[in-house]
């Protein structure tokens, strides 16, 4: 009660000292001040009127006019400018009530959610090549490999996103047959800086085995909490590909965030879009929603399809096939950057 009784006298006293102050010319020239804010100040002696533009933060005025326009349009009362024949001068409230407004914006432009990294993470390479694919014999005999066709798809992503977003940090873990072990892909993520609100996000890219031959489908992994648990079941069931485990472990060295799961959907929405009636997918992997505030990787594992599986393994030899794999991660990613970046973040 004591606290808020003085603030709403500090409040008075501070008009009434702004408005002394004018009286007893405390005005200030404004283009002197939009140097002082690295903006650019103009007038019009004959229209009276004039602004100051500070980036893309534009605040008109009119001499003699008791108001300010900010940006398109919103106007805050002030006292009004004054031309002197040489200059524009202002009262200490009004440099108050500019710098003000300029603080909302620089603090809601820090707060907004961007991505300003992404790191596209082919599994295997090299002497590791993932899981194999053996079917048919004769003319028809085909043999694939998990670590060609994730970089085949890596590659083509990539080059995408790269184009789309050159003042983004695009990142692959490999661009050929080698292969970086886990901590040097993961170093991979955390060497980039990272302002306040800034999240790099990370896209692991594998392909499938099971023992039953009929297993087919795209799927997409996120981390949630429940993540260690939900892994060590699934492995029980005996239908998880082995080499994600570490990798969804160092994954779980970060934050885990609800971003996770919304780039895991768009992606998923993404591939199902590009693929249609292709193959089937089997959804995202992870049930439960957590909202966690300070993440600072939304991470998420892209299982393309299964080698084991004929039908499915001449698809994923098909390059007309993996180009529509890429497209579908690619559309998934962009739509969901685009969605957060017009977001705030925490
Ligand atoms: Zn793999």
């Amino acid at each position: 009660m004591i606290s808020r009784l003085l603030a709403i006298l500090l409040a008075v006293a501070a008009g009434w000292g702004s408005a002394f102050a004018g009286a007893q010319g405390g005005s200030v020239d404004l283009a002197v001040k939009a140097t002082e804010w690295k903006a650019s100040f103009a007038f019009d002696p004959v229209t009276g009127t004039g602004h100051v533009l500070r980036g893309q933060d534009l605040v008109r005025f009119r001499v003699g006019t008791g108001a300010l326009m900010m940006g398109n349009g919103a106007l805050v009362a002030s006292d009004a400018p004054e031309w002197t024949g040489s200059s524009v001068k202002v009262s200490p409230a009004v440099v108050e009530a500019i710098q003000a407004w300029f603080d909302t914006i620089d603090e809601e432009r820090a707060s907004r959610f961007s991505v300003a990294a992404i790191l596209i993470d082919p599994g295997h390479g090299g002497r590791d090549p993932g899981a194999i694919g053996e079917h048919g014999s004769g003319g028809a005999r085909l043999r694939i490999a998990e670590k060609d066709i994730v970089l085949s798809v890596a590659t083509d992503l990539y080059a995408r996103l790269k184009a789309r977003w050159p003042d983004k940090t695009i990142m692959i873990t490999r661009a050929g047959d080698s292969y970086p072990s886990l901590d040097e892909r993961v170093a991979m993520a955390n060497q980039v800086d990272l302002a306040l609100n800034q999240a790099i996000i990370y896209i692991s890219i594998h392909a499938n085995a099971s023992f039953n031959k009929k297993a087919s489908g795209y799927e997409v992994w996120y981390l949630n909490p429940e993540y260690r648990r939900t892994v060590v079941d699934q492995k029980k069931a005996g239908d998880v590909d082995e080499d994600v485990l570490p990798i969804l472990n160092a994954m779980l060295e970060e934050e885990y965030t609800t971003e996770s799961v919304f780039l895991a959907k768009s992606i998923l929405e993404g591939l199902g879009l590009a693929v249609g009636t292709d193959t089937a997918s089997r959804g995202m992997r992870a049930e439960e929603w957590f909202v966690v505030r300070n993440a600072k990787m939304p991470s998420v594992l892209v299982e393309l399809g299964f080698v084991t599986n004929e039908k499915e393994a001449r698809l994923l030899a098909d390059p007309g096939y993996l180009r529509k794999l890429a497209d579908g991660i690619y559309n998934g990613i962009t739509s969901f950057v685009d969605y957060f970046e017009t977001r705030k973040g925490p």
